[in-house]
């Protein structure tokens, strides 16, 4: 009991009457004690609203030789034996139950209730504490106050009912004691300082029942604490209790505002109150501001009194803006943030700090470091570069028929692009002269063609149970010397449907709809290796049989700066750059729809473009396999973003609407700081140097 305070000593209940706010209480004891009853009874609240001193009254009363009105004397024998506190009084047992509490000393006070009483009719036993009893020192409690000598009456006292069993809340009358409500405080605080003889204002004792928040005893301490300034005023009280802090709060909120982490960590911290009362405080702070604020409800906080209104707007403005930014109701921000601030008890130093980071990044994001705009820079670069590109290729008229460079190019788009995504390569490749079929009309042939593809594609699917098998095609359309269609077909097939693919085509595609042997009719190439420098080879030396006849007039500007001929460049053969026949027929090109441009972009999208030796003009790289390196490179870096964007999720992991549009927006600044230049992404490879 040490520690009360004089005050709280000297204003201890003397009777019922004199416990203020809690009239169910008050009612229920009287009768008990006018009745001879005295059943027993289970005190619950929150600290400091006088369960024990009730408790003591209640057993006190219960003695009282002559009670009045249900009170105790005060002046009979046994209420001076009794005294406030009970103690030494034979029938009474008080006992404080601790964590280390043993069974056998709640059957001792068990035992004692059972024995008569020694002096009077009655044996009381006030057990404070109760809910850190164990289990099996509940259980010897329960039997007794089940069934209890006719002379036994036991007051439990606790400030966690709802851990006691259910069996012995129900065994006895349970009353709650409420905080008190602030006008009846209020009441009480005036109370006292007339019974002191203190000087006051209203103002201060709003303050001060504010700052006590309803508990009695905490605010007999207040009263204490303010008389060392002098007058209970508002100056005092804030002086006293330490609630000059809004100043404080006020420059906390600026640095929120600047997202300025570090000041408001160190505000937090030289602030010199307990942890969870900073919390509190805060929390308290932000709701204030916005019912008054954002709500335009009228709340009288006398804490908060003081704040200007050029704060308010500062404040609501520039979260406001912030809401606006994530697309929610402002008010939404306001409680999904607040909520980040509920009060906890205890808390540490360092979960506090937590919580002020979080609320930091709830209201203002991750912070920027910078990387957007270097970003920007790349992305401009990289764009200038392709403009370059674009015109590098020059074109003199030439007579004969050639192909432009926009003919030839896709083929070498599609050859990079399919290991660079795909990471295969193109392992088939067929020459199939439709003449040899008696095929006259391109038309007729390109159908042919068309067929082949598309059934070819269906066989795949069905040997294969996965339902995207590998299967890339892409073909060309030329006409021979004699005016027949020719085509070049090359392709992309899983190493172990290869002979049946082949198999497939020569007796069951051409065999069933050409009588004739189809073999002069075919020129098949094909690789079947583990080499992957011989795969390589293949695979451009279908692009490059693909390239045929590209106008050996074009010229580009080479490694070293000198205009050369794009056929040169290309390293394309001599015996591939005469000119072409006509084709007569719409589409003189035509590839898988797994590697034509469309799919291209899809697999760019998200900004993650590929590289391009032809755009660098890289012409000697062109060709050396970069790209199934480059493949290994994306799916590493793909695989990095997606850990990276769980991170940010995991930092916003609160399930509303403010955590879930924070999130969003934090992903998409982070992919915002994706390189959009595929060149400053990380790689196990050395990329070649281009010009410049
Ligand atoms: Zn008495």
């Amino acid at each position: 009991m040490n520690e009360e305070t004089n005050l709280a000593e000297k204003y201890r209940p003397k009777k019922f009457g004199d416990i203020f706010g809690q009239p169910k209480a008050d009612t229920w004891f009287r009768k008990q004690v006018i009745s001879r009853e005295g059943r027993s009874v289970l005190l619950s609240g929150p600290h400091g609203t006088g369960k024990t001193s009730l408790g003591l009254l209640y057993a006190k009363a219960l003695f009282c030789l002559g009670p009045e009105d249900g009170e105790p004397c005060g002046t009979c024998d046994r209420c001076k034996e009794f005294g406030d506190l009970g103690r030494g009084f034979l029938d009474f047992q008080r006992f404080e139950c601790g964590e280390n509490s043993k069974v056998e000393e709640v059957k001792g006070l068990v035992d004692m209730a059972r024995a008569a009483p020694w002096i009077g009719k009655r044996r009381v036993l006030l057990l404070d504490e109760i809910h850190n009893l164990s289990r099996r020192a509940c259980d010897a409690l329960l039997r007794i106050v089940e069934t209890p000598p006719a002379w036994a009456t036991f007051i439990l006292v606790t400030s966690k009912p709802e851990v006691l069993p259910a069996a012995l809340r129900s065994r006895v009358t349970h009353l709650e004691l409420g905080l008190l409500k602030p006008e009846v405080a209020t009441r009480f605080l005036a109370s006292i300082c007339h019974a002191e003889g203190l000087v006051y204002d209203p103002s201060g004792l709003a303050l001060l029942q504010a700052a006590a928040a309803g508990h009695p005893r905490e605010m007999l301490r207040a009263i204490e604490k303010v008389t060392e300034f002098g007058a209970v005023s508002e100056t005092n009280v804030r002086l006293a209790l330490n609630l000059d802090f809004l100043d404080r709060l006020v420059v906390y909120s600026h640095a929120l505002l600047d997202g300025d982490l570090k000041r408001q960590l160190a505000l937090m911290e030289e602030w010199d109150e307990t942890p969870s009362r900073k919390l509190g405080f805060l929390h308290q702070f932000f709701v204030f501001n916005y019912f008054v604020a954002v709500r335009h409800l009228d709340r009288d906080d006398p804490i908060m009194r003081g704040l200007s209104s050029e704060f308010h707007e500062t404040l609501i403005d520039g979260m406001a803006e912030r809401a606006y930014r994530l697309h929610l109701p402002e008010e939404a921000f306001w409680e999904n943030a607040i909520a980040a601030l509920a009060p906890r008890d205890p808390l540490s130093e360092h979960a506090f700090a937590m919580i002020v980071s979080s609320f930091n990044r709830l209201v203002n994001g991750l912070p920027d470091r910078g990387e957007s705009q270097t970003i920007a820079r790349s992305v401009a670069r990289a764009g200038h570069k392709l403009r370059i590109a674009g015109a590098a290729i020059e074109s003199q008229p030439t007579l004969g028929n050639y192909l432009p460079w926009r003919e030839v190019r896709p083929f070498w788009e599609a050859g990079s692009f399919l290991p660079q995504h795909y990471g295969v390569l193109l392992n088939l490749r067929l020459t199939i002269r439709h003449g040899e079929f008696g095929i006259q009309d391109h038309l007729v042939g390109a159908g042919l063609i068309s067929s082949l593809t598309h059934e070819l594609g269906m066989r795949l699917k069905e040997w294969q149970s996965d339902s995207n098998p590998r299967y890339h095609w892409i073909y060309r359309h030329e006409a021979d010397t004699d005016g027949y269609l020719l085509t070049r077909l090359a392709l992309s097939v899983a190493e172990d449907h290869l002979a049946a693919a082949l198999h497939w085509m020569r007796f069951k595609f051409f065999a069933r709809r050409f009588a004739s042997e189809v073999i002069p009719a075919l020129t098949i190439a094909l690789r079947h290796s583990q080499n992957p420098r011989c795969l390589l080879r293949f695979n451009w030396a279908c692009i490059r049989a693909l390239s045929r006849s590209l106008d050996p007039a074009l010229l580009a500007r080479s490694e070293a700066g000198d205009r050369i001929p794009l056929v040169e460049l290309l390293r394309i053969p001599h015996r591939w750059r005469g000119p072409t026949g006509t084709v007569h027929c719409a589409k003189r090109r035509e590839a898988s729809k797994s590697i034509r441009p469309p799919a291209q972009l899809t697999a760019a999208a998200g900004r993650m473009p590929f590289l391009s030796a032809l755009e660098d003009r890289a012409w000697k790289a062109l060709d050396q396999g970069w790209e199934l390196l480059e493949h290994r490179d994306r799916a590493v870096e793909v695989q990095r973003r997606q850990e990276a964007e769980g991170r940010v999720r995991g930092l916003f992991a609160g399930d509303n609407e403010l955590a879930r549009a924070r999130c969003a927006e934090e992903i998409a600044r982070l992919r915002a700081r994706f390189p959009l230049d595929p060149k400053k992404r990380l790689r196990t490879w050395e990329r070649w140097r281009g010009p410049g």
